[in-house]
């Protein structure tokens, strides 16, 4: 989608720190870390955000959830690590394209503000 932050990281024409990659989906460092491992796991198709998610491409979900788990494993975050998904504006949605926050590397409290 034009004038989309993620689609542009997506398509390489705005630079990130890249750690995963395949046919449908990137993951790359958070600009503003919230802890010292923080990724972000994006579809390279643009959905604005969960609400947009059609049942037929419900299996986006699945595969972003397990790249994040596999890049939890690779980044060695074995005492535990935080998948975030805001949805909407009370939730702090800031970039509308859908993406799962990773974090991890500290003690996570709970509530979240
Ligand atoms: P949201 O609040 O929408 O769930 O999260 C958006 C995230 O995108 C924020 O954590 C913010 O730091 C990150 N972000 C915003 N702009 C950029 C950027 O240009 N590059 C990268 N790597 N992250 C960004
Ligand atoms: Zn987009």
């Amino acid at each position: 989608m034009e004038d989309c932050l993620f689609c542009k990281i997506a398509k390489k024409e705005i630079p990130s720190e890249t750690v995963y990659e395949n046919d449908s989906l990137i993951a790359f460092r958070d600009i503003d870390p919230q802890a010292p491992t923080h990724i972000l796991i994006i579809p390279k198709e643009h959905f604005a955000s969960l609400e947009e998610i059609p049942e037929e491409k419900k299996g986006i979900l699945a595969d972003l959830l397990l790249a994040a788990r596999q890049i939890a494993k690779d980044k060695e975050l074995s005492r535990g690590y935080r998948i975030v998904l805001n949805t909407g504006k009370d939730s702090g949605q800031a970039v509308f394209h859908i993406h799962f926050h990773l974090l991890g590397g500290r003690q996570m409290t709970w509530p979240p503000g």
